[in-house]
């Protein structure tokens, strides 16, 4: 039966194929394709842990007390009737042989089809043996955990694989924690669609880095979408279509076609510089995750990196910090690889909806803090961290012998925090000077996220030699609205008139200081805003590689100076973004 599930779009195009369930209680469960010729030897592991598994059960059976409870040993009758059950290591065996899912992740799929099954079941009794074979796939996945010496499968190993003629694979979760969207970034899901989040929730932004369609926020996709089942995911709209039928296919295959028409005419303006009709020199940067992403950016026709999230490299590693070592060598490798061009390193921002343990969004914000979006995160982390914080700015400033660097700290609020920045930098360049260690100059500059430093930037800019304003933050702290919080998505709204006042404020101020100012949030890379934020005086924006063709585009159709006259109506708008589009939609008419 076909239907259809309604979330937020956070990454644009269609894209069609099979679902691929992950469960967010089992999501430390690795998820990797193996190579064909491994099938095998796979399977072979699949039925050591059910052979192991089997020895514990019979071991518990035999071991069990004179006195113990009847209905204990009929228990583990129960267990041992399930893992010797088809319907279980057979269909798992399936999974792999078609799919060529790793053992553990074919274990978890087959678990989600058949609790699917008990959950429909009327008998309450047949219905409660659900959580049953839950506790026999828990022994599965501890018996293979421990053959591998408890040792997890990291994203190194996920085997990366041409599925050219294949059904293209499309990720449907509960939630999806950024650290685990990392791994699924070197893998092969062609979409996602995930019931928590918001537009500029860290997964839909990982999602959005990776140019491929995924819907958030719709609450029981993961419930309603089975195993296998073909779905379309209509990336514009956030509409999820399941099962559609042939005529509905077929419509979606063709706007597919189109968009990929549409992205390869975009893509020739790569190496177009991006200069308004009036004839202002617009910087475009990207925003990226890892230093292998720096390709993307040079390859889109990026003048630089805006923002080089730093945080990912901290996780995915089970608790464990990166050296200075493998941090140097990450910045070197990202500023070699943007050939002379300026590289923006973020220090690291961990914390809200981006921990560094793997656990989900949802679990951070109900389990483990109490405010995440207000606690310690970012800069007060680092601050609070002080011999991580040395290291990180020590393999910073010492890439910056290979190329051109520049500083962002995030979240600053007080000017006690730039001092502290201030002075932590003297000691970190004493310390390379000590060790002979080679550095050049690096420009400090801060995100403005936060409004108490939008408010008091004439007091931070002496400081400083550039900001960035990170929208999703400011937003969401100006408007007070969890931006990963889907139940109030509705509510997050850039086009606010306080929003808008706190952003053009910020560029102007900033350059009325003669500091360059930059905006790395998710607007930067929106086209709808390229006209708006043009009026506002920025010439500098900062997005995902795959966002520069479109942006660009606008910048090359826009008069800068005719934007600008309508700023002042817009910013005294009761509805601004109405007063927008009648006063942009003019503009451009006139320039016809
Ligand atoms: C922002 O807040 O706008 C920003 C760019 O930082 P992040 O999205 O990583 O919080
Ligand atoms: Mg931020």
């Amino acid at each position: 039966m076909s239907f259809q599930v309604f979330g937020i779009p956070v990454s644009r195009g269609v894209a069609i194929g099979r679902a691929v369930l992950v469960a967010s209680s089992r999501v430390d469960v690795a998820h990797y394709f193996i190579d064909p010729a491994h099938v095998p030897s796979e399977i072979k592991r699949a039925l050591r842990a059910r052979d192991e598994v089997a020895r514990e059960l019979e071991s518990l059976k035999e071991d069990m007390p004179e006195d113990a409870p009847h209905e204990l040993a009929a228990l583990l009758d129960v267990h041992l009737m399930l893992l010797h059950d088809e319907a279980l290591l057979g269909a798992t065996r399936q999974w792999i042989v078609e799919r060529h899912y790793n053992a553990e992740w074919a274990l978890s799929a087959q678990l989600e089809v058949l609790a699917r099954q008990f959950d429909e079941m009327e008998d309450d009794y047949l219905r409660e043996r659900k959580a049953d074979l839950e506790q026999v796939v828990e022994r599965l996945l501890g018996a293979m955990a421990a053959e591998q010496g408890g040792a997890k499968v990291g994203a190194a190993q996920v085997v990366q694989r041409d599925f050219a003629g294949e059904d293209p694979l499309l990720l449907v979760a509960a939630d999806i924690a950024p650290a685990d969207m990392m791994q699924f970034k070197r893998s092969v899901f062609h979409g996602f669609i995930t019931d928590i989040g918001g537009k500029t929730s860290h997964t839909a932004i990982v999602a959005r880095s990776m140019d491929i369609p995924a819907v958030v926020g719709t609450r029981e996709a993961s419930r309603l979408i089975r195993q296998d089942d073909w779905v379309i995911i209509d990336g514009d709209s956030g509409v999820v279509i399941v099962n559609p039928s042939p005529i509905v296919l077929e419509e979606y295959r063709f706007r597919q076609r189109q968009s990929e028409l549409e992205r390869a005419r975009l893509a020739r303006l790569r190496h177009t510089p991006a200069v308004t009709l009036d004839g202002e020199r617009i910087e475009l940067h990207a925003n990226i995750e890892l230093p292998a992403d720096a390709a993307a950016a040079v390859e889109a026709g990026a003048t630089g990196v805006g923002l080089f999230r730093s945080e990912f490299l901290f996780m995915n590693r089970d608790g464990e910090l990166p050296s200075e070592e493998e941090q140097f060598q990450a910045y070197k490798a990202a500023v070699e690889a943007m050939k002379g061009m300026p590289v923006t390193i973020r220090t690291v921002d961990v914390g809200a909806d981006k921990p560094l343990e793997r656990l989900s969004a949802n679990e951070l914000r109900h389990e483990h803090v109490l405010n995440p979006a207000m606690g310690l995160r970012a800069i007060r982390w680092s601050l609070a961290e002080p011999s991580m914080f040395r290291q990180q700015l020590r393999a910073i400033y010492r890439a910056s012998a290979f190329g051109k660097i520049r500083l962002l700290i995030p979240m600053v609020a007080h000017l006690s925090e730039i001092r502290q920045i201030l002075d932590t930098l003297r000691r970190v360049k004493q310390q390379l000077d000590d060790n002979g260690q080679p550095y050049t100059q690096v420009e400090l500059g801060v995100m403005i996220e936060i409004p108490a430093a939008a408010v008091m930037l004439p007091l931070l800019l002496p400081h400083v030699d550039f900001v960035s304003i990170g929208t999703n933050d400011l937003i969401q702290y100006t408007l007070a609205i969890d931006r990963a919080d889907e139940a109030v998505a509705h509510l997050y709204d850039p086009w606010h008139p306080a929003v808008l006042q706190l952003i053009a404020s910020s560029i102007s101020q900033a350059r009325a200081a003669g500091k360059s100012v930059s905006v790395c949030g998710e607007m930067a890379g929106d086209a709808v805003f390229t006209d708006l934020l043009l009026a506002m005086g920025l010439r500098n924006f900062s997005m995902h590689p795959s966002q520069i063709p479109s942006v660009k585009q606008r910048i090359l159709r826009a008069d800068s100076q005719k934007l600008k006259a309508a700023l002042p109506a817009i910013l005294s708008s009761e509805d601004p973004e109405k007063t927008a589009s009648l006063a942009f939609a003019a503009n451009s008419q006139r320039m016809h």
